[in-house]
């Protein structure tokens, strides 16, 4: 995973933006405003989408994504709570043992 300081996530309404196997993007301002735990799963959260991408090949990563967005539509919080490679990311990021 290779992380790149950015605002752009900002415009979208997140701390970080994952686009493998280029790069994840992330608002270091917003990010400094978190606990370290909230980071640490923020991280394991965009991690997992890169394996979501080594996993699914890039077609039907980023095809599947926006059929997901449409689906749900992920342009509001609700729609992207509710993207099932979101929900798998979260579940993801927050299953590490002690959180
Ligand atoms: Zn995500």
């Amino acid at each position: 995973m290779r992380l790149r300081k950015s605002r752009i996530p900002r415009w979208f309404g997140h701390t970080a933006i994952s686009l493998p196997p280029w790069v994840t993007l992330v608002d270091g301002k917003r990010l400094a405003t978190m606990t370290p735990e909230r980071q640490y799963r923020l991280m394991r959260h965009e991690r997992y989408h890169w394996y979501q991408y080594e996993k699914l090949g890039f077609w039907r990563c980023y095809l599947g994504y926006i059929y997901w967005w449409f689906r749900y539509q992920g342009w509001t919080r609700a729609g992207y709570l509710l993207n099932p490679r979101e929900i798998e990311a979260r579940d993801y990021a927050s299953d590490y043992g002690f959180g």
